[in-house]
């Protein structure tokens, strides 16, 4: 069995005490490769660190909607100079987040805007953050889907209209932890998608599955969220595992 984690912040410093072990028990859960997606310049060395040392750590690159701020277009600035130094298998993580601070919310859509067309530039998939604003997001991107845009709609946690605009766009939906969630309603939803039409994820240190819900995720976890997928479905987790990973080695051309 092997699994693609396609959305985990396994950079940041809640994993400072045990990096090694973490990405240990990663491997050991059968986890091939692990997608990074990124934040803002305050963590881009962490994250590129992390890469040298594990070619199984992917980085994206990108702008994420809570980090735009007074400053965003610098922030652009650096991230879209990296894409003039190297490539990166997607743009990320990007969006709108209309659950914390709309202060900026004006920039954010300007950021977002922005950072899809480098994806179309690129040919590359985006990794995007849509909390609170899963319309919102769908709105934009039907925007810039000129029949060539790709990408995940990182987290979803939307209803079966949302899911489904998302999958006609030509989207994958990224299905995490909060599957595991009692009341989070998206367990439903699932039973009504295609697995065609979605790739997994932790969104690591954050959403951590039942049994681990409110604690520290980590890429390991991930068998929860495969285990709870299988029993929805009716398949095997080694289905789940089959299918999601090739989703995610198409959309990220791994
Ligand atoms: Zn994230």
């Amino acid at each position: 069995m092997t699994l693609i984690d396609t959305h985990s912040h396994i950079y940041l410093s809640e994993f400072d005490v045990d990096r090694l072990d973490m990405m240990e028990r990663a491997h050991k859960a059968d986890l091939s490769k692990i997608l990074m997606p990124a934040i803002d310049s305050a963590t881009h060395e962490a994250m590129l660190l992390l890469e040298e040392k594990d070619p199984d750590c992917l980085a994206m690159m990108g702008l994420h909607p809570c980090s735009v701020k007074e400053n965003y277009k610098d922030e652009l600035k650096i991230a879209r100079d990296h894409f003039d130094k190297r490539t990166f298998n997607a743009v990320g993580e990007i969006g709108l987040d209309l659950y914390w601070d709309k202060t900026f919310i004006e920039q954010q859509y300007a950021a977002f805007h922005e950072q899809l067309e480098w994806a179309l530039h690129f040919d590359i998939p985006v990794s995007i953050h849509s909390r609170n604003a899963t319309d919102e997001c769908i709105q934009v991107v039907s925007a810039h889907q000129k029949g060539k845009l790709k990408g995940v709609f990182h987290c979803f946690s939307g209803n079966n209209e949302q899911a489904q605009q998302i999958i006609d766009l030509g989207l994958y939906l990224g299905i995490g932890g909060v599957v595991t969630f009692k009341n989070s309603g998206l367990d439903r939803v699932m039973e009504t998608i295609s697995l065609e039409n979605i790739v997994l994820e932790t969104d690591a240190p954050y959403l951590a599955p039942v049994p681990f819900r409110g604690k520290r995720n980590e890429p390991s976890y991930l068998k929860y969220v495969v285990e709870k997928l299988s029993e929805i479905k009716g398949v095997s987790a080694g289905e789940i595992a089959v299918i999601t990973t090739a989703n995610a080695e198409k959309l990220f051309a791994l």
